[in-house]
């Protein structure tokens, strides 16, 4: 007997129980479409070179392991938030960025979920519906109350834009909004330019204070420019917002939880005065950031030569996924043609947003080893080009 028996047993994460259950696979056929995580064609997992050659310039230099600030390494910091804003960005010159090197995307989230909790009290995190599956988690254990705003709309699987704007001017005054960078997770779809500058009208007229989760960087379009599209306009329109970077995904460096959380405001000294909060929550929390994956980001971006090679595998790593995402239509088509497929290419990022009911991803995982989430999400950074047949033919017997 413990004196924690009472203590339940938590359920199995939505995405990483996934990956759990694929290790217990013994089937040869089995394909790991769960975790957003980048995989050769090999289905491999991938470093990027350019990754390597800075590991390997940081062994040369023969750099100490002394705690970082608070606040993170200078030099991350600043390559961080100018891939972000721009290089050029008046709102960097003028001292008017908050940034915090956290944890990767999540830890970043967390930060600035507890910031909102402590110095915006009775403020409501609006999500969309659907999104990824941890901004629940995260809002809802800092103590900040979610509520969704409409998203997705699946009779279209494209963007319900005016269920979105409705939901967002009911929303109480003051409240967070959300949103997602680029290559929203899980459905692939984004706002167009014209509708970002719509929401901006809306988040303006009813001072509504946004959020981004930038996790996918250069994974949407595979220019690094063109993802910051939104963040850099709602700079430009001076609304202030909270961000949240990840190099996850655009540096490959999942496991040494590499990001950033800032506030972009309209005054220097706000600034200051966040980020001084910001490292009072995270001192208290993992008291100060890790350094390795802070050193490789600021090698890559800090080295002309290797951003410029960085740039090159982004878009070898995005493009890939692109010719898997044809390619399965391509198979779908062929054996299914009286039905619409197009969402497939339509959709950007490593995911595709099948529309598949619960039962019909059991299906794909107990019949066909193929593992998913159970909201129909599959992705595409798992999938190579020999699997696209294969895939193809389970989603059609499992919709069937
Ligand atoms: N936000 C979104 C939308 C994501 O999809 C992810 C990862 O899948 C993250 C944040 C955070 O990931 P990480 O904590 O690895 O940076």
């Amino acid at each position: 007997a413990s004196r924690l028996d009472g203590v339940e047993m938590a359920p199995p994460d939505p995405i990483l129980g996934v990956s759990e259950a694929f290790k217990r696979d013994t089937s040869a056929d089995k394909l790991n479409l769960g975790v957003g995580a980048y995989r050769t064609e090999e289905l491999q997992p991938y470093v990027l070179k350019v990754v390597r050659k800075a590991e390997e310039r940081m062994l040369a230099a023969n750099e100490n392991k002394e705690y970082l600030p608070i606040e993170g390494l200078a030099s991350f910091r600043k390559a961080t938030v100018e891939l972000l804003l721009g290089a050029d960005s008046p709102t960097i010159k003028e001292g008017r960025v908050a940034c915090l090197q956290s944890l990767s995307g999540t830890g970043s989230l967390r930060i600035g979920a507890a910031f909102i909790a402590k110095f915006m009290p009775g403020a409501v995190a609006f999500i969309s519906r659907p999104t990824w599956g941890n901004h629940k988690n995260i809002f809802a254990d800092t103590g900040v109350e979610w509520r969704e705003y409409s998203y997705f709309d699946p009779e279209t699987i494209g963007l319900d834009f005016e269920g979105m704007i409705a939901d967002l001017e009911a929303a109480p005054e003051g409240s967070v909004v959300v949103l997602h960078g680029c290559a929203h997770n899980p459905t692939g779809v984004d706002p167009t330019k014209e509708q970002w500058a719509k929401i901006a009208d809306v988040i303006i007229a009813k001072n509504l204070v946004p959020f981004f989760d930038v996790a996918y960087q250069g994974f949407a379009t595979g220019s690094l420019e063109e993802d910051a599209f939104a963040p850099r306009y709602f700079a430009e329109r001076s609304i202030e917002f909270a961000v949240a970077q990840s190099y996850s995904k655009n540096l490959g460096l999942y496991a040494e939880r590499v990001g950033a959380i800032s506030w972009v405001l309209n005054d220097a000294g706000a600034a200051d005065r966040v980020l001084s909060q910001m490292k009072r929550i995270a001192r208290a929390v993992y008291s100060n950031p890790p350094v390795h994956g802070a050193r490789i980001v600021s090698e890559v971006v800090g080295n002309e030569e290797m951003f410029e090679e960085w740039k090159g595998e982004m878009d070898m790593m995005a493009g890939r996924i692109k010719a898997v995402r044809q390619e399965l239509y391509d198979a779908l088509v062929k054996l299914e043609p009286n039905k619409d497929w197009s969402f497939v290419t339509k959709q950007i990022g490593m995911f595709s947003f099948t529309g598949m009911s619960p039962a019909q991803c059991d299906n794909m995982t107990n019949k066909h080893h193929i593992y998913m989430t159970r909201d129909g999400r599959l992705s595409l950074a798992g999938l190579s080009s020999s699997k696209c047949q294969y895939l193809a033919e389970a989603m059609i017997d499992s919709i069937d």
